[in-house]
């Protein structure tokens, strides 16, 4: 159920007993609300999520982690894929792919997938364990704050469904050359896939903090008890809000740091919009050649088959898997440029004030955010083939130099995206904040 939170009116209630969250996409200040079971409260102006019901509870959340934790050791122990090409057989975990690709000396595209696959879900399930445990037990541990902002830089990084996908665009392609199952490390991940998205909404930042603040003697000096003036968003209110706990404190000029987490605090990310642009322009050079090389060689007894992007989403469309080529098709084709493109716009949005719509630039960015993940697919799809289809001259699956550019324009654009800062779009509108801009 989705509630629209009301927006505060600072002359309706003394600001001491009312307390605010702003919204982090758009900057507007509302009044917290109370909101029915399972209820979700989002922005008035851009329409962003601002909080959950807070149903979840640190024990529900922390069950979910610990079921997490141990399906993701369990998940890279047993193999994902077998696959037997005339007798011989071949396995792979996720582990033995990223082996494989540093042996043949992909080395930076093996800890791209190391990174995406296997550390970053350990390091955020063992930040959200070492701040749930305590928690459940009614203690303080030290570096809480730092833990938090661990997971929170974690989780976009975090990509188990994305390699599911890419396991299943793996069988599909192996089928038609020899006899291939899912082992038990495919089912595991899958279940994994399932918890995350469970702890995805489990894990709400808010209630993690304010179960750690009644902990907390005394609570940190917030700004309810501030007088501000009656403007629309934080900034032109001078107020500052902490991108990680949502603690809303006084910008006093900028340069200090929350007193909750500690995290620097900006009333916009510093050198949001040119860090964007340089990230974008490099990513643009590197999309061509991503999409121009050869991204996968595949070698049989008779013959050597090189395929670029697009060559391999026609073949499996000719094989009969159009749904599948559809799919690799968005992921690695679409979504790179959309990207590309949608981030482009949006820069020229803040810039010279193309005339969209704010709340479609707001969905547009959201959009950006949402997808940015799934143009890992082909990567993933390569290191399992290569690790699996490894049979001396009689058959071989080998990455090409194209791989290392598409990996450069996935990690490029995810960058690019979390280097904007969405609220420099409303700036124009909320008086008081012109020339800003850095
Ligand atoms: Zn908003
Ligand atoms: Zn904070």
């Amino acid at each position: 159920m989705k509630v629209y939170c009301c927006e505060r009116n600072v002359t309706s209630l003394p600001l001491d007993v009312e307390p605010l969250v702003a919204c982090t996409h758009c900057d507007l200040i509302h009044r917290d609300t109370a909101l029915p079971a399972h209820g979700q409260a989002l922005c008035t102006r851009c329409g962003a999520e601002l909080y959950g019901a807070g149903t979840h509870s640190v024990d529900h959340a922390l069950a979910l982690a610990l079921g997490a934790a141990v399906l993701c050791v369990l998940a890279n122990l047993f193999p994902l894929i077998r696959f037997n090409l005339q007798g011989v057989d071949a396995t792979t975990t996720i582990v033995g792919a990223v082996w494989v690709m540093a042996q043949r000396g992909m080395v930076v595209l093996a800890a791209l997938l190391a990174w995406a696959a296997v550390l970053a879900p350990a390091i955020m399930l063992s930040g959200m364990l070492y701040v749930l445990l305590p928690l459940r037990l009614g203690r303080r541990m030290p570096g809480f704050a730092r833990a938090m902002r661990l997971v929170r830089a974690m989780q976009p990084w975090v990509m188990i469904e994305v390699l599911m996908l890419g396991v299943l665009v793996s069988f599909v392609k192996l089928d038609k050359t020899g006899a291939v199952e899912a082992t038990a490390g495919a089912w595991l991940g899958v279940a994994l896939m399932l918890v995350l998205a469970g702890l995805g909404v489990a894990f709400e930042p808010r209630m993690v903090w304010r179960s750690h603040d009644a902990l907390r003697v005394p609570v940190p000096p917030d700004v309810r008890a501030q007088a501000c003036p009656d403007t629309a968003s934080a900034a032109a209110s001078d107020l500052a809000v902490c991108k990680v706990c949502g603690l809303i404190s006084g910008a006093h000029g900028g340069g200090q740091r929350c007193a909750r987490c500690g995290a620097a605090l900006h009333l916009r990310q510093p050198q949001s919009l040119s860090r964007c642009l340089a990230l974008l322009l490099t990513s643009l050079m590197v999309y061509f050649p991503a999409n121009l090389w050869v991204i996968m060689e595949t070698e049989s007894a008779f013959s050597v088959r090189q395929d670029t992007i697009m060559s391999g989403v026609i073949f499996l469309w000719r094989e009969g898997s159009q749904d599948l080529a559809v799919i690799v098709f968005v992921a690695s084709v679409v979504v790179p440029l959309l990207k590309i493109l949608a981030l482009g716009v949006l820069l020229a949005c803040v810039r010279w004030q193309w005339p969209v719509p704010r709340v479609q630039q707001a969905r547009l960015y959201r959009l950006v955010e949402i997808v940015g993940k799934w143009s890992m697919l082909d990567l993933f799809v390569i290191a399992l083939l290569t690790a699996v289809v490894d049979f001396g001259s009689m058959a071989a699956v080998r990455p090409g130099p194209a791989a290392i550019a598409f990996g450069a324009v996935v990690v490029l654009t995810m960058l690019a995206a979390s280097a904007f800062d969405p609220r420099y779009l409303w700036d124009a509108q909320d008086s008081g904040l012109k020339g800003r801009h850095g």
